[in-house]
């Protein structure tokens, strides 16, 4: 009885989410459902999803299918749209509540509401729906964001969930969260896509407002514990593209166990509309690496001695 109060207590709990994706293919292995949730302590200069940084839900704005038709205007309680004589749409992010009253009026998607409260048994009605492409694939579920341990209780609950109906569970985190939170959830786990962004604490805070201390700690942790970790290398040139960070990376994956597989994310501009979208500035000056130069990337990696070396 008290066991069954506790399970429907924690299907209850909601979590901010701000996108499901199906069929997906790069957030794990096989066919699988990523669930993006809300919140990270890090500011990667080059994030990829800058509608995820808040914990809360929040607007985005699409300047190139606004028709200017001011219905926004009418209806936005805190004035928050706002146009200058040429017609000039602009947005006061700040004053915004995310009530969505400006998103249901606008008639050509040029608003919308990044983050949305669901819980634990709403998002794994949608999981459960693909099961049979998980099995048939080896796949699962990622929970993903942001940060997915930012959402700790909720992220605990649906790995649970998802574990007691033999779904294949992977967590994609910075590696910045609590070492309590890593140990706890990690029975629930069957694989951390855990993030190594940058090499040496000054550049680490530079790049991404945190230094590396609580990351090293946490991924020797995940070590110690014999869990399953894909180490994942975004890779910015002129930015953490050194040779002395893909010879850290090859170091740290080459000292540890349970390090499956060393997987580099190359650069890409996606976060740069989506930052504009949600009134963030986006500074990345850099460019789309070619094949060859990731190619290069990869061969250094093999040349350093990583043996599971792959494009995640
Ligand atoms: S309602 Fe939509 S299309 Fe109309 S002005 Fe506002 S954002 Fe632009
Ligand atoms: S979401 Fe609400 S507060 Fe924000 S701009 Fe739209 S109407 Fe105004």
């Amino acid at each position: 009885m008290m066991y069954e109060m506790m399970t429907s207590n924690a299907n209850n709990i909601k979590g901010i989410v701000f996108d499901i994706q199906k069929f997906s293919v790069n957030d794990g292995p096989g066919i699988r459902t990523t669930v993006f949730l809300k919140g990270c302590q890090m500011k990667c200069v080059w994030c990829h999803n800058p509608e995820s940084l808040s914990t809360k839900p929040q607007l985005g704005f699409n300047q190139d299918k606004c028709i200017g038709c001011r219905s926004c205007e009418r209806v936005c309680p805190n004035g928050v749209h706002r146009f200058d004589e040429q017609g000039k749409h602009s947005v006061a992010f700040e004053d915004c509540v995310a009530c969505g009253l400006c998103v249901d009026v606008c008639m050509n998607d040029a608003l919308k509401i990044y983050g949305i409260s669901m819980s634990v048994d709403h998002v794994f009605a949608e999981i459960i729906k693909d099961k049979v492409y998980f099995d048939k694939s080896g796949g699962g579920v990622t929970l993903s964001g942001g940060e997915a341990l930012k959402q700790f209780d909720f992220s605990l609950a649906l790995a649970k969930k998802c574990k007691q109906h033999g779904i294949h569970v992977c967590i994609e985190t910075n590696g910045a969260s609590k070492t309590e939170y890593y140990e706890e959830i990690a029975p629930f786990v069957d694989l951390f896509l855990f993030d190594y962004k940058a090499t040496g604490d000054q550049l680490h805070k530079t790049l991404t407002g945190m230094n590396r201390r609580l990351v090293d700690l946490n991924l020797k942790r995940l070590d110690d514990i014999n869990a399953a970790v894909i180490l994942r290398c975004p890779v910015i040139p002129g930015y953490n593209g050194s040779d002395e960070h893909f010879k850290a990376i090859a170091e740290v994956s080459k000292s540890m166990a349970n390090i499956r597989k060393v997987e580099l994310l190359p650069y890409h501009n996606l976060g740069k509309g989506k930052a504009t979208e949600v009134g963030r500035d986006y500074t990345v000056n850099t460019t789309v690496p070619t094949d060859d130069q990731v190619n290069s990337w990869l061969a250094k990696l093999k040349r350093y001695g990583v043996v599971q070396v792959a494009l995640g």
